[in-house]
């Protein structure tokens, strides 16, 4: 394990995603130490090999450090919105928004209020739909014009442009995405993605639910809640 290299995965601003292998990566704690923590804002110096998968990563200097130690709602937060964003992001295809919406969010992730917790998530997935194209800015209720992140926790949408609050979607014909916490022993948060019409299968196989259903979220246990409810 500690000979192993590291496979380590960068959302760049001007060049996607980018795998880069550190060699010996484990052994070389001292060295990349700062790297292996998710959510650090990184510079780095990578070079191709020839008959290599991956990039080489030669340097690298940590700009901002993100950690929360001890602080489970920040760190699977954390880990929530890094691996949405590496889902939605495409190798060697720029996306500055993506960048800049991930960077930001990780930034407000440190000040965030703990009873703000689940507007800051349903804000970040409205964005990165957003972002993707798929909807257009809907943070206001289609029909009563309520601030829909206000009442947090709840949102019905019909893609590309309606979003409902909780009051006024209960309809059939959107997808209705729950953030909520769990009560159990263990800090545990579940994020619902209900499908409420079939319309929205193909949409969300595509974009949401390999991540979310097919794939998994890969840092499990805090995430295991994170699910596809059809
Ligand atoms: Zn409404």
């Amino acid at each position: 394990m500690h000979n192993a290299d590291a496979i380590l995965y960068f959302l760049t601003d001007n060049h996607g995603l980018i795998s880069c292998r550190a060699r010996k990566g484990y052994k070389s704690l001292r060295r990349f130490f700062n790297v292996f923590e998710m959510g650090n804002l990184c510079e780095i110096d990578y070079s191709f090999r020839r008959a290599l998968t991956y990039y080489h990563l030669d340097e690298v200097n940590v700009l901002q450090r993100t950690e929360f130690p001890l602080d489970f709602l920040k760190l699977f937060l954390l880990h929530f919105i890094c691996e949405l964003s590496l889902w939605f992001s495409r190798p060697g295809l720029p996306d500055v928004n993506l960048f800049n919406l991930t960077k930001d969010t990780l930034a407000e992730l440190s000040g965030l209020q703990v009873h703000q917790w689940r507007r800051f998530l349903l804000e970040f997935v409205l964005r990165i739909f957003c972002e993707e194209g798929l909807l257009h800015p809907p943070y206001r209720c289609s029909r009563c014009k309520a601030n829909t992140l206000e009442k947090s926790g709840d949102v019905f949408i019909r893609f590309p442009d309606v979003v409902l609050c909780s009051r006024c979607g209960k309809t059939s014909g959107f997808l209705r995405l729950v953030v909520q916490p769990v009560t159990s022993d263990v800090p545990d948060i579940s994020v619902w993605l209900s499908l409420l019409s079939d319309d929205y299968v193909s949409v969300f196989i595509n974009h949401v639910a390999g991540v979310l259903e097919s794939e998994g979220i890969r840092s499990a246990g805090v995430l295991r809640n994170v699910l596809i409810k059809a």
